[in-house]
């Protein structure tokens, strides 16, 4: 049986504050739920939150690394510091730094491997856009990123990934995958991980989906099954209905 994961990207948003307030409405959810959280918020608040849910079930994970360990890279952060803030997860392959930033699969893959040598769990995001996905693309495009993302690493390391599937069309707009198409693209995401790694690791490796979750549509989504939890991005940071999403996931 997998554990449900919520994932809370905040991207490049939140403040102090918002780090009090989440923990606060977060506390009676924790009783109850059975699901892991994470959030991840920018890095500056990294130390702060890790103070805040010090004892806690929440975890905190970056949202980015760079592939070399240090060096001359203004504005990136290194695996070290990462580690030295006592990170356990971070994702990788966000569409937004695939787009916005030009990160290819190759470079995405070197800071998978810069990760799980320094203990830290890679969270890859994999997803097509509205094109791929209507010229039927995109089962094709979803399995190239996760082969080129995870192939060739040993399977234990493979394990220690997280998949998050997060069709692009998805993201930020409001138009989410349907329970169904979720549920497919898990499925062959799945299947893909059984030949990549094996049929034992693709069986307990976390497939998340991401794209527009939001406290309305969260509890379909989480009752897949394949869908083992879920990144949140835009409703993350609504205090109000943040902890409905977790405990949708159980
Ligand atoms: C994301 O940040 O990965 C994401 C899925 O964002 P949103 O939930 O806002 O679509």
């Amino acid at each position: 049986m997998r554990a449900k994961l919520i994932v809370a990207n905040w991207k490049m948003n939140g403040s102090f504050a918002l780090i009090e307030a989440m923990q606060k409405v977060l506390s009676p959810i924790l009783k109850k739920t059975t699901c892991e959280i994470l959030v991840c918020p920018p890095y500056v608040l990294i130390p702060s939150m890790k103070k805040t849910v010090e004892g806690t079930r929440i975890a905190v994970g970056g949202q980015n690394v760079h592939s070399e360990t240090a060096g001359a890279f203004t504005g990136e952060t290194s695996v070290l510091l990462l580690q030295e803030c006592g990170i356990k997860w971070c994702i990788v392959g966000h569409s937004e730094r695939r787009i916005l930033f030009g990160e290819t699969d190759t470079f995405i893959r070197r800071k998978i491997e810069v990760l799980l040598k320094h203990g830290i769990r890679p969270i890859l995001c994999i997803g097509e856009t509205l094109d791929q996905r209507e010229s039927d693309n995109h089962e094709e495009v979803v399995v190239t990123q996760l082969g080129k993302g995870l192939s060739g690493l040993a399977v234990e390391d493979q394990m220690r990934c997280v998949v998050a599937y997060e069709p692009i069309w998805a993201i930020g707009t409001g138009k989410t995958a349907t329970e169904e198409q979720a549920n497919s693209m898990h499925q062959l995401i799945r299947k893909e991980l059984e030949s990549l790694a094996s049929p034992e690791a693709a069986e307990k490796m976390q497939i998340l989906y991401g794209g527009s979750v939001n406290v309305e549509n969260a509890e379909i989504l989480l009752s897949q099954s394949e869908v083992d939890g879920a990144l949140v991005g835009g409703a993350s940071l609504k205090i109000e209905t943040f902890p409905q999403i977790v405990a949708a996931g159980g």
